[in-house]
């Protein structure tokens, strides 16, 4: 009998796939990062009082004789690649460090609509494109984070394209696509996903005035991801991702730092 549990155990130090000591296997994985830096050109919505600030403090050498650097930043928390705390749209709902963190680190489906969002600006991801997307990848999963890709990152950091308009201190004129309430619902209320991200700056279109999606998504305490990038280097499923906020005590959101871990082709 203890030659039989010894050999057992031998046979599981032998393969490491099966050695929990031996953590993820992150060789089998491309990591994409998702995020736009954050700089002078990040892009924030139209009426932000303020952008990113990068103030430096120290860069050179010290009488002591090593080199040191230091910088203060300031920003308003919503702005670049962010993530929208639930609170950011329903009074009592998480603050950015109440987030459970299974709802930031999920495996994501990818929604592609680059052509119809190409054809047409305000065009939102309907509960029809739902279905037909889970007719050709199977059923969104309970528990899924969805990345919808409108192939509007590649407008960064043109604010003029990527927003649709310009004007300092009026969002009442932009223009970009989204996801539409009906979709919002289906996902948040059907399919139970932990979080909706996209490309855009917003999970709601840029004519949006009554911000429905952030509504459905905040009453639910479903957390959003706004302005990521590189989501062509995602497959529909089978990646993961992380989406961290710093943890702002009591935020309404705050800046995200998204990875995916993409499974290589073996
Ligand atoms: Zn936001």
């Amino acid at each position: 009998m203890l030659l039989v549990i010894v050999a057992a155990c031998q046979a599981r130090d032998e393969n490491p796939t099966r050695n929990s000591n031996a953590g993820i296997d992150l060789a089998a994985y491309e990591i994409v990062d998702l995020t736009h830096a954050l700089n002078e050109q990040t892009i924030f919505w139209p009426t932000s009082p303020t952008t990113f600030k990068l103030d430096r403090l120290a860069y050179g050498p010290t009488p002591g004789g090593y080199f040191y650097s230091a910088n203060a930043f300031s920003m308003p928390e919503h702005g670049g690649t962010h993530l929208d705390a639930p609170i950011h749209f329903a009074e009592g709902a998480h603050t950015t460090d109440a987030i459970p963190l299974d709802r930031l680190v999920a495996p994501a489906v990818v929604i592609d609509v680059t052509e119809r969002a190409g054809a047409d600006p305000d065009y939102r991801l309907s509960a029809a494109d739902v279905e037909a997307w889970e007719g050709e990848h199977g059923r969104i999963p309970n528990g899924a984070m969805v990345l919808l890709r409108t192939g509007w990152s590649q407008r960064w950091p043109d604010r003029k394209s990527y927003l649709g308009d310009d004007t300092r201190g009026d969002a009442s004129k932009l223009r970009f696509p989204s996801y539409g309430e009906d979709a919002a619902r289906v996902l948040v209320e059907q399919r139970r996903v932990v979080a909706l991200g996209a490309d855009v700056a917003s999970i709601d279109y840029g004519r949006s005035t009554d911000f429905l999606v952030h509504r459905v998504a905040a009453a639910a305490n479903v957390p959003g991801l706004e302005n990521l990038t590189a989501l062509d280097r995602l497959p529909a499923t089978g990646a993961t991702v992380i989406a961290l906020p710093i943890k702002i005590e009591g935020g309404s959101g705050g800046p995200v730092r998204v990875i995916a871990l993409v499974p290589r082709a073996r």
